[in-house]
């Protein structure tokens, strides 16, 4: 169950746009054994490919794949230090697996900012500093701990403590560790330091209800794109309180008031797309009469772990699975049609899922 953490400085819009979330939200009747805390917004991961698997296979009920966004609420210059939520906020944002960064980009009077202008590269910088500076005491404690070990005669040490003062030196400079994280003995030796700036982390732009659709001329939007490219990061535009207004329509009205916007998908979708990419997430399906399902895997899961997704006795049992890819399944028009052209594979255990696989495992009970 992959969380995404919403952080930004105050009064960016982070509240209306995690209303919107929760308004938005997957139906509680799919989700009857988890209780969901006041900050937790479920959602839907919204996907076409479903709609045409129930369209074939006409079943019982669909379902989606969901997605957990938190509030994390609080950050503050200083936070690092104890200032505000502090600690507590930091602690939470270590939980997260990864991060959407709200920066405001619109323009208001009655609304005031918490540093005394519009000015989103600022805001960002403030809260990477914060980020920064929690990190760089996790990194300054495990130095001291492997400076010991070396002391203690442990040779392999030296190596950990090169890779950790390189990483001292970037976060000293307010730079995030994910910056130097490009071989595994490094990410090896970050594993298990869970520092807050190794999260993968995507900047959500919130402009106003008029630059909803066309925020090409927006100067600040224009500025967090060129900051995020340099990061490699990606940048969602949307508006906070559009999205919170859309949230409450029924689906059809939802659908034409976008269109009265000129958009062609809603801020919230994109968001929740951007976000399953960035966690490195990936789709396969399972259909048939009583139920097609969206379910998530991480890239890179072979077969028998995927069904173990479903359940643990499907792994444990696993024989092999019978797959044929969505859009084999689409042009074929049946799944008796695209098994006779051979279509359907038999797949074992050392098969790798791919996204868009529909799915029948095989296993002994
Ligand atoms: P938070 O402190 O980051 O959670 O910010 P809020 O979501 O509480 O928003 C702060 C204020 O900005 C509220 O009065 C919102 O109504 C307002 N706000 C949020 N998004 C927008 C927007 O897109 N346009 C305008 N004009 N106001 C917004």
């Amino acid at each position: 169950n992959l969380e995404v953490g919403i952080i930004g400085l105050p009064n960016v819009g982070k509240s209306t746009l995690f209303n919107a979330i929760t308004k938005a939200g997957a139906e509680a009747a799919n989700y009857p054994f988890c209780t969901i805390e006041p900050n937790v917004g479920v959602v839907d991961v919204p996907d076409a490919r479903l709609e045409k698997l129930t369209e074939m296979y006409k079943p019982k009920r669909t379902m989606p794949a969901a997605m957990r966004f938190v509030d994390i609420a609080g950050l503050v210059q200083g936070a690092a230090k104890g200032e505000g939520l502090g600690n507590k906020f930091l602690a939470h944002i270590r939980q997260v697996d990864a991060v959407a960064q709200v920066v405001r980009c619109f323009t208001d009077d009655n609304i005031t900012h918490v540093a005394g202008s519009i000015d989103p590269i600022r805001d960002i910088e403030i809260i990477n500093t914060e980020l920064c500076l929690a990190d760089l005491e996790t990194v300054e404690k495990r130095i001291d701990r492997v400076q010991k070990m070396i002391k203690g005669g442990d040779k392999k040490a030296l190596t950990e403590l090169e890779i950790l003062k390189l990483v001292r030196q970037t976060l000293s400079d307010a730079q995030p560790a994910r910056r130097v994280v490009n071989d595994d003995d490094t990410a090896e030796v970050l594993r298990e330091l869970f520092l807050l700036t190794l999260k993968p982390t995507l900047f959500v732009a919130n402009v106003s209800e008029q630059e909803a659709a066309g925020a090409g001329s927006n100067p600040y939007v224009a500025k967090v794109r060129e900051y995020a490219a340099r990061e490699g990061a990606e940048v969602i535009v949307v508006s906070a309180k559009v999205e919170s207004e859309i949230a409450e329509l029924p689906d059809d009205e939802a659908r034409e008031f976008l269109t009265d916007l000129g958009l062609e998908e809603s801020g919230l979708d994109k968001l929740i797309r951007a976000s399953f990419t960035l966690l490195g997430l990936m789709t396969f399906f399972t259909a048939g009469e009583p139920e097609v399902r969206a379910w998530t895997i991480v890239r890179g899961t072979k077969a028998p772990q995927a069904a173990g997704k479903i359940h643990s006795d499907i792994e444990r049992g696993f024989i092999r699975a019978e797959i044929v890819s969505y859009d084999d399944l689409m042009t074929n028009g049946t799944y008796a049609a695209a098994k006779e052209k051979g279509l359907v594979r038999l797949e074992g255990k050392e098969y790798i899922m791919q996204d868009g696989d529909v799915t029948y495992f095989r296993f002994n009970v």
